[in-house]
């Protein structure tokens, strides 16, 4: 894995600053960015006017096609230009395109989004009568804020999401456990959990109810062209000449092909966009896959838990009403066998997990004077933050149960001329801290900011110095999550006497120096500054 990050003065910039400056700010620029950008938008609509007119049927902008090796005339009278074309229409692709209708910089830039997911066009169907889906998110205050900004967070409220305030993480072993609360950093709440359905609907609807020119593509990225006039690569192998001036070609399954001055891979983990523009990435699968569904309390769960067992985490994660979200990390086979038990079975082992399995709960006389870690309560500004709790009883399983294998990977470059990565396609993190998406999100809106500040001063949207910008802010930033999550894999690995005692001095830690614990409460929430290093 590449070097982490030291702190810089740019990882310690809070994203919802940086909102500020692309919502707000920017609004407020002087006249002349306003003239330069009036400027730079006219000139584009009348090349996209061109481009369109040249490219009808016999024209000598037709694009022609290689199919299986026989040439073939991309499918469609003209050839549209866009300005972005957002390859992958997932939770992330989709705030990318709504962060840029929400922006006065942006939203008249003309988008495409491609992804065969046919509920982008024909919408997703929520029936609020049907048990929470399996599928779901940890959303940071950080991301909230920014769903707020766009406009997505109205549509996102009409339907099931659960606040939590509390959050209570230990161990198997027994030595430890940490609480945290929203008012140890004055805010009400720690995150939000959603399901994923839930978070791409509300930005799907925020895209639709938007006042911008987009075209939602239902097909798939098959080929693109980084360099007209050179070789264009395909997923089949196959290459073709194409010529058209400063713009990639895309070619779609169904025959499509448009033209966009930046394209934007945002389609997971095994980005297309990413294999084809040719980046590298480092990474490794880990031997762990995770099990997810929906439970069922006897009353609402109001907090977060999460317990380290031998093979891997489990989090119980409030989702409303009387439902929570397992995910539970285990060894693949172990994994098979938990989806395919009975569900009495499950429902005790899961139970058995949450409470004194593998292990006894942490008693309140490890922590009293006199123990191991007393030395944590002398000479240090501590405080505790409540008894330890075993977490509400799972009576039922109201959903499917997945399987997930999980794996770390992550793009040595996010950047190239007319091609950048976002969320997965950049990075896949262990799920282990709920991060993953609310890492794309943070992508999105700054790719965003970039662009209008591109558009701003006349500058191309597809040029590389600038889209570095977007790397130089992000990069740094992912990879220290991913270090970070990827480092408390690591140490839940090994059940080893001196290292249990060490990882069980963390949760003391944690739990008890006010700071430390701030600082932890902060980062998480997506402030993106380090522990110990604010
Ligand atoms: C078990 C588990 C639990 C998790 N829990 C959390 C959590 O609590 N909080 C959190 O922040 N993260 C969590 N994550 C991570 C989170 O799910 C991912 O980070 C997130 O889904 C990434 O979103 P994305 O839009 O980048 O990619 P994806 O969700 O993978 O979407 C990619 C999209 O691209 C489309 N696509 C793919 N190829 C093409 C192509 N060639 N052409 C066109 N379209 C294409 C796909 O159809 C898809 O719609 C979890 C992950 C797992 C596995």
């Amino acid at each position: 894995m590449e070097s982490s990050a030291s702190p810089s003065p740019s990882l310690s910039l809070s994203l919802s600053l940086s909102l500020c400056s692309a919502r707000f700010c920017i609004p407020s620029m002087n006249r002349f960015i306003a003239k330069s950008l009036a400027a730079n938008l006219g000139v584009r609509r009348v090349q996209s006017r061109c481009l369109c007119g040249a490219a009808g049927a016999g024209a000598p902008g037709s694009i022609r096609q290689p199919d299986h090796g026989q040439e073939q005339q991309c499918s469609g009278t003209s050839v549209a230009q866009y300005d972005v074309a957002i390859v992958g229409g997932g939770m992330v692709g989709m705030a990318l395109a709504c962060s840029l209708a929400s922006m006065p910089l942006t939203k008249n830039l003309n988008i495409a989004i491609i992804d065969s997911n046919p509920a982008l066009v024909n919408g997703i169907r929520i029936n609020k009568e049907d048990p929470p889906d399996p599928r779901v998110s940890t959303i940071t205050p950080a991301t909230i804020s920014m769903f707020r900004d766009i406009g997505a967070w109205q549509y996102l409220q009409q339907y099931r999401h659960a606040y939590f305030d509390k959050m209570q993480v230990w161990d198997y072993t027994g030595l430890g456990y940490t609480r945290y609360h929203a008012r140890d950093v004055d805010k009400d709440s720690l995150g939000c959990v959603v399901e994923n359905k839930v978070l791409q609907s509300s930005l799907l609807l925020c895209v639709q109810n938007a006042d911008i020119q987009k075209k939602i593509f239902p097909s798939r990225l098959v080929s693109m062209s980084l360099n007209p006039g050179s070789r264009s690569k395909r997923m089949d192998g196959i290459s073709s000449e194409i010529s058209r001036g400063d713009l990639t070609k895309l070619q779609l399954s169904d025959g499509t092909c448009l033209f966009a001055k930046l394209v934007v891979g945002a389609d997971g983990s095994k980005s297309q966009v990413r294999e084809l523009a040719g980046f590298k990435t480092t990474g490794w699968n880990y031997s762990q896959n995770a099990v997810i569904c929906t439970v069922e309390h006897a009353s609402e769960n109001q907090c977060a838990w999460q317990r380290f067992l031998p093979a891997g985490p489990i989090a119980l994660l409030p989702i409303g009403d009387n439902f929570s979200n397992i995910v539970w990390t285990m060894n693949p086979k172990e994994a098979l066998d938990r989806k395919s038990m009975t569900e009495a079975d499950f429902v005790k082992t899961v139970n058995h997990a949450l409470d004194h399995g593998f292990g006894p709960p942490p008693t309140s006389s490890l922590l009293e004077n006199g123990n191991i870690f007393s030395w944590f309560r002398a000479g240090v500004a501590t405080s505790g933050n409540g008894g330890f709790e075993i977490p509400p009883k799972v009576l039922k399983v109201a959903s499917e149960r997945m399987v997930f294998p999980l794996s770390l990977r992550h793009a040595k470059d996010y950047v190239s001329k007319h091609v950048a990565l976002i969320g997965d396609a950049a990075h896949t993190v262990h799920p282990l801290a709920g991060q993953g998406v609310n890492l794309g999100f943070g992508d999105a809106f700054a790719l965003s900011r970039v662009i209008g500040e591109a558009i701003a001063v006349g500058m191309d949207i597809g040029e590389v110095s600038l889209l570095k910008k977007y790397e130089a802010e992000r990069k740094p930033a992912n990879i220290a999550m991913m270090a970070i999550l990827d480092g408390f894999q690591k140490a839940y690995s090994v059940d080893f006497g001196p290292l249990n005692i060490l990882r069980a001095a963390g949760f003391h830690a944690a739990n008890y120096i006010s700071p430390l614990r701030r600082s932890i409460i902060s980062y998480a929430s997506g402030e993106q500054r380090l522990p110990l290093f604010t």
